[in-house]
């Protein structure tokens, strides 16, 4: 047998066991032993019945006294119940067996089970007890006949998916342990260097101890080995990928005669310190000797644009070419007609490239683009489309990175030669995690607001003040303001009881008789999206009925309201970017979380929105509340599924791994002595063919 094998070449694995592993992505003897427990049981001693209390979860070993079966035998739904006496306890002279070492070990829909147990023989049972009108029960233990290894010691619990049983895995780990492992055919992909200096135990010992783990000590010496070996192969793979980025020297070197400067006397306000040392650091970059890769972190209504559009206009000036791709194209138009507004002041010329553009239009701004007449192009996605040829690109600006996959970037960068990268997020990323996902790049943080910001009240609201919300509401846009009203689905949903932006738009209209309420989400056809958007641009409409199309980026300074139907629906992070639409002008504005349901960890969440407006805090507790891929999308920036390690929990092993990660390229940059042959092929394993494109 070998790691590479099938699955289907396992004793028992057939068409449907095979389909299974399948759909939980095994399809080798290598992939099923890299399926590691989720949890253990210790089963290492038995329990005497005697001994057992309600609620615990225990092991014990005993005689079948009696079995009956109540229920049709015709049905399925048969009750098997057996009286068990316990065989390890002492018995009595006389009734053999005293009532306290009997139990009743139940199962339900068990016409399977009540072949297979016999009365008079001794099973071991694993199960909860309880205690019931003075009776010791237990309930759909899981059974075997006495003293099988499957049953005892430190007992692994694998996750499963439908059509395969913990006993299924049990039993084949312990044929691979057996063909693959103890014959020394598993991998060591780590170079025999690092186990050396790193003291951590050879791969044998470790798949064996994480399946069947000799001891405590044993299993975390196993896990541990495991863990370092998923993130040095992530970590190496990621730096391998870079490092060509990383040496990069400046080809689009900045005109030192450009004063970044002169650009921010066009704004009608005074640049904060943290955006002025932002724009330096933008400069002094993009002049240096190497290619600038700068993450810009600034929370919502930080400022992001304004340090971008500074960037960009050192870049015309020096005579390159711009790009910059917002994640929506209703964020697009609005960059394009901003930047095209304040650039006309000093004759650069401004393109936006959308997909939802007439192909007569498209045709005419990649001409632009491509003769150099176009200095900045904006846009979406569709500017790294293949027929986008730029004559001299040197500046490529991603805005709410947090929204992109790492490729598209990673496209546009490949479109220039070589030239400067500047990512904006309002999404703060622990540093760690950072480095991580955009590998070794600078971090600028804008940490301050703008002056005169109004304050934005936050309110917890059910249905039953709905009537008094819309009022206020009413108020607001009597005196001129505009509102958002957010519901989390377009349209009504059978499974779900949630208000959709269609029928909301329908009462609204209703309601507000007289104002103007229109609708927008994503289903909305492009052109009729940008009509709205620009007539509540231009304040034409009162109440804006939306999905999360308008989540990130939207900058209309007369919207003073923000209704979140269902806020429980939303991440923290997400209803944090939702209120960031407002409190952007000089009038105080009220963001109104609506939940009707009324769960505990709603009325949480709820309150940490009402208690605070600090993006890294709310990110911080969000993290807490669902794990960092969910929140970071690290999938779609390029990471791959971890196993075993965990990016917050491992955070030092992670250290230690870069650390000798980047020791290893050093020596060895395309990992290709002997030693470490191995490890370069588990990374093209693990992130596919192109992890040259992966960041
Ligand atoms: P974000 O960081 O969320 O992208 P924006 O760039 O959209 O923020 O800026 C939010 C709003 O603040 C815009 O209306 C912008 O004109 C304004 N603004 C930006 N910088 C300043 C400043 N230094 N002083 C006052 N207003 C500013
Ligand atoms: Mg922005």
């Amino acid at each position: 047998m070998r790691p590479s094998d099938e699955t289907s070449l396992l004793t028992g694995v057939g068409p449907k066991k095979q389909q299974a592993l399948s759909r939980m992505g095994i399809e080798t003897m290598k992939d099923l032993l890299y399926l590691f427990p989720r949890e253990y049981q210790d089963r290492s001693k038995c329990s005497r019945i005697s001994d057992l209390t309600d609620g615990i979860t225990a092991l014990i070993r005993g005689r079948v006294m009696l079995t009956s079966v109540t229920g049709s035998p015709y049905r399925r739904k048969q009750t098997l119940r057996l009286l068990v006496a316990d065989e390890t306890a002492e018995t009595d002279e006389f009734v053999q067996h005293r009532r306290e070492d009997m139990i009743e070990v139940i199962f339900f829909n068990a016409k399977f089970i009540a072949k297979n147990i016999k009365k008079g023989e001794v099973y071991d049972f694993y199960g909860p007890v309880r205690i019931f009108n003075g009776k010791k029960q237990m309930v759909h233990p899981e059974y075997s006949e006495s003293g099988r290894e499957d049953m005892a010691g430190i007992v692994p619990v694998y996750p499963l998916t439908a059509g395969v049983t913990q006993r299924d895995i049990r039993k084949w780990q312990r044929i691979l342990k057996e063909e693959i492992v103890d014959e020394g055919l598993a991998e060591e992909v780590i170079p025999e260097k690092l186990l050396m200096e790193n003291n951590i135990c050879g791969i044998d010992h470790a798949l064996t101890n994480i399946h069947f783990p000799e001891s405590g000590q044993k299993l975390k010496e196993a896990r541990y080995r495991l863990i370092y070996e998923e993130l040095l192969v992530m970590q190496t793979g990621l730096m391998q990928a870079r490092s060509r980025n990383l040496a990069a020297s400046n080809r689009c070197k900045m005109d030192p005669k450009v004063d970044i400067r002169e650009y921010t006397k066009i704004f009608p306000y005074k640049l904060t310190g943290a955006q002025k040392r932002v724009i330096e650091d933008i400069d002094r970059d993009m002049m240096s000797e190497r290619t600038m890769n700068r993450l810009v972190q600034g929370d919502v209504g930080s400022g992001k644009t304004a340090v971008a559009e500074a960037a960009l206009y050192k870049a015309v000036k020096s005579g390159y070419q711009g790009a910059m791709m917002a994640p929506t194209e209703i964020l697009a138009r609005q960059h394009f007609r901003g930047l095209s507004g304040h650039f006309s002041h000093f004759g650069i010329r401004v393109g936006l490239l959308i997909g939802s553009m007439k192909a007569s239009e498209k045709k005419e701004v990649l001409e632009g683009i491509a003769s150099g007449e176009t200095d900045i192009v904006v846009g979406t996605h569709a500017i790294i489309q293949p027929e986008v040829v730029f004559r001299n690109l040197a500046l490529v600006i991603t805005d709410e990175q947090h929204r992109f996959g790492v490729n598209q970037r990673e496209v546009l960068r490949n479109k220039g030669s070589m030239p400067h990268v500047l990512v904006m997020t309002a999404t703060p990323i622990p540093r760690t995690l950072a480095v991580v996902i955009y590998g070794d790049l600078d971090v600028s943080v804008i940490d301050e607001l703008p002056p005169g910001r109004p304050e934005i009240q936050t309110i917890a609201c059910d249905d039953r003040r709905r009537d008094r919300m819309y009022a206020f509401v009413r108020e607001q846009i009597k005196a001129g303001r505009q509102a958002y009203v957010v519901a989390p689905l377009i349209s009504e949903s059978e499974e779900l009881d949630v208000l959709s932006a269609e029928e909301l738009y329908e009462d609204l209209k209703k309601r507000f008789a007289g104002f103007n309420v229109e609708l927008i989400h994503g289903d909305v056809k492009p052109s009729e999206k940008d009509a709205v958007m620009e007539r509540f641009y231009a304040g034409d409409i009162d109440v804006l009925v939306s999905t999360v199309v308008i989540e990130v980026g939207i900058d209309v300074p007369n919207a003073t309201v923000m209704v979140i139907e269902d806020s429980e629906r939303f991440g923290l992070a997400q209803l944090h970017q939702l209120r960031g639409r407002i409190g952007r002008g000089t009038e105080k504005s009220y963001c109104i979380l609506l939940n009707r349901g009324n769960s505990k960890i709603a009325e949480e969440r709820t309150q940490i929105m009402v208690d605070s407006r600090d993006g890294f805090y709310i990110a911080e507790e969000d993290l807490k509340l669902r794990g960092p891929g969910e929140l970071f999308g690290l999938r779609q920036h390029g990471i791959p599924d971890l196993h075993m390690a965990d990016l917050i929990k491992h955070i030092s092993v992670l250290d230690k791994v870069r650390e000798d990660a980047r020791g290893l390229l050093e020596e060895d940059p395309g990992l290709e002595r002997e030693d470490n042959e191995k490890l370069g092929e588990r990374i093209r394993e693990m992130f596919g063919s192109d992890a040259s494109l992966r960041i």
